[in-house]
């Protein structure tokens, strides 16, 4: 995807530079917390061609010059879903996003259910 120069200047108007988490490596900066709209899971999500995309994932393909196969999950490593810094962003298989998902969830003592629940505990 090429997105105009343009447009990704007004793009870049909608994220704030916020503190990454304590202990995330300093010389990846800070976090660009997108202030735009969100969708129902906490990405961030802007308006692109005439769809709306998640906001993570046009940063990371217009500054990385790269295009993102729909199987290519981009996994935010310091956990802030709304951030769009492609330095705290990893390519991931989604299998691979759904199994770290499932470690953190048993690591904070939330497992996942079907059908969306959760509950707490072993
Ligand atoms: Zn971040």
């Amino acid at each position: 995807m090429s997105l105009p120069l343009d447009r990704l200047r007004e793009i870049f108007t909608h994220v704030g530079e916020h503190a990454a988490p304590e202990g995330f490596d300093p010389l990846r900066g800070p976090c660009w917390v997108w202030m735009g709209r969100a969708d129902r899971y906490g990405y961030g999500k802007v308006s692109v061609f005439g769809k709306y995309q998640k906001a993570h994932r046009v940063f990371y393909e217009a500054m990385r010059g790269v295009d993102l196969r729909p199987s290519q999950v981009l996994d935010h490593e310091c956990r802030q879903r709304l951030c769009c810094n492609p330095n705290h962003l990893a390519i991931v298989t989604s299998r691979a996003n759904t199994l770290r998902g499932i470690a953190a969830r048993r690591a904070f003592g939330v497992l996942p259910l079907p059908f969306g629940g959760t509950r707490t505990g072993t």
